[in-house]
């Protein structure tokens, strides 16, 4: 099975789409990364789940992704008496440690770092942003906070402090029992919710190894603060446009989109725009106009992939969901402007031999009008490089690594095929032309590059670029560079 796209399609499991039939058809209207979401998702669905994407991998003989999404941390208020209270704008509230039931005047807050670091003038959000208040002081007896938009604020409802960096790590106790639990099940993209800093991430990665890629969620102004830090320590991102939507204005996360995207692309980190995508589908069979927009300006941003959330988890029409933003990733990247958009937003190779080697193999590739760039990758790092290239050809990557090919799955334009690595480099020309002859990219008489670093399987040495012709077998007919 081959896709006819660049762009991947990330789609959440839930209630909708956990039973493995379901899984199947999925993956057959488009899906190539499966999000395991672990706020709702209890160890042994996760482990039923999982082996249902594993399952339809092997029937379908392609690599899947998994992504394990973790809650990170959440803040609640306490409880209140009679579960909810009315807060009118221009009234002041209080936050305490108190466990005692709150009320009109105040609420307590089991999380004493709030207490420790959010500081006057601070913006307090509550239950998603719909209550917001601003801190009038702090004291003894705890946060006194002014309501500047109200509204009714029930039990438990979460609370989020845009301002504020909280002096805590990326993951809480339930993160590390779940991160533990899906790594012994065998994820290949684990991914931080509320990152703050590139430190988190480093300390998240003394814990994950190079187990699983690490796809930090872009949902905080600390975290757009310290983007260059979080993109260096993660192996992907991800436009969490949700919370971010919550914690900054919502009319700043379009531009910030773009940033983060352009910024991930520079680096060569795989970047994946979320949540909201074709939100009218969850009840409905066909999107919004507004919302194909919104799809097809991930696509022309130059993002990696796009992802469905609600859409797949709990909606209503799943397949219907996959099959429309897989038409419209399609219709956006053959639309002329595409490639132009890419073109323009590319920024320059950097000054390593993977880089050049990366550029040089797409320009021989244009100049020679060859049929696909085809690269020898065991830990991903020369697919990554020519997939930051974004390349107007089909790029084949041969692994044989499967958990390499699996994570690739989330990398724009990456058709990976696992396969033994050849003996020489006779052969690594053989097998190339083969696979891109059986797989449908090259035809007798065309052309492919083959990109690699030998000796193969030793990561970072990518060093090695050759041409080679197909004849009527699909045999190498020449060998050039
Ligand atoms: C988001 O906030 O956009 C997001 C993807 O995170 P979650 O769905 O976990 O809230």
């Amino acid at each position: 099975m081959r896709r006819t796209r660049r762009v991947k399609i990330v789609a959440t499991l839930g209630p909708a789409s956990y039973a493995p039939e379901m899984i199947e058809r999925l993956f057959e209207a488009g899906v190539d990364v499966f999000r395991i979401n672990m706020s709702h998702s209890p160890f042994d669905l996760v482990k039923k789940v999982h082996a249902a994407v594993r399952t339809a991998e092997a029937h379908f003989s392609r690599p899947i992704g998994i992504l394990c999404d973790l809650q990170g941390p959440k803040f609640r208020v306490g409880n209140i008496a009679g579960e909810r209270v009315a807060l009118s704008e221009g009234a002041t509230f209080r936050f305490d440690s108190s466990e005692v039931e709150g009320g009109p005047q105040r609420v307590g807050l089991p999380h004493p770092q709030i207490f420790e670091a959010v500081e006057l003038g601070h913006t307090l959000l509550l239950d998603d942003g719909k209550i917001r208040m601003t801190v009038v002081d702090k004291n003894r007896a705890g946060i006194d906070a002014k309501v500047v938009v109200g509204g009714v604020l029930a039990s438990r409802k979460g609370i989020s402090l845009p301002d504020t960096v909280l002096p805590i790590g990326p993951l809480t106790e339930k993160d590390k029992r779940d991160l533990d639990f899906a790594l012994r099940l065998g994820v290949d993209w684990v991914a931080l919710s509320f990152v703050q800093r590139g430190d988190d991430v480093k300390l998240a990665r003394q814990l994950i190894g190079q187990g699983a890629w690490i796809m930090s969620k872009i949902e905080k102004p600390a975290a757009i603060s310290d983007l260059e830090s979080i993109i260096a320590h993660s192996d992907g991102l991800m436009v969490a446009r949700g919370d971010l939507g919550v914690e900054l204005p919502v009319e700043r996360v379009p531009g910030l989109q773009k940033q983060i995207v352009s910024k991930a692309r520079s680096a060569g980190k795989p970047v994946v725009v979320a949540t909201q995508m074709l939100e009218s589908m969850i009840a409905s069979p066909v999107p919004t106009r507004a919302e194909v927009s919104d799809v097809a300006t991930a696509v022309f941003d130059g993002a990696d992939a796009v992802m469905l959330s609600a859409e797949s988890a709990v909606g209503k029409y799943p397949i219907e969901a996959i099959r429309t933003m897989d038409r419209i990733v399609i219709e956006g990247e053959n639309d002329p402007s595409y490639s132009a958009l890419l073109h323009a937003t590319r920024t320059p190779p950097q000054a390593t031999a993977a880089d050049a080697i990366a550029a040089a193999a797409h320009t021989i590739a244009d100049t020679l009008k060859l049929a696909a760039i085809i690269c020898y990758t065991a830990t991903g790092s020369t697919a990554l490089r020519v997939a930051r290239e974004r390349p107007g050809l089909p790029v084949i990557a041969l692994s044989p690594v499967l958990t390499t090919a699996r994570k690739l799955a989330a990398v724009w334009g990456m058709h990976c095929v696992l396969t033994s690595d050849p003996e020489n480099q006779a052969a690594m020309v053989r097998k190339a032309c083969r696979i891109a002859f059986d797989e449908g990219f090259a035809r007798p008489g065309e052309g492919v590059i083959i990109v690699a670093g030998v000796p193969l399987g030793s990561p970072g040495t990518t060093n090695m670029v050759r041409i080679a012709h197909l004849d009527d077998q699909g045999n190498p007919v020449a060998e050039g560079v």
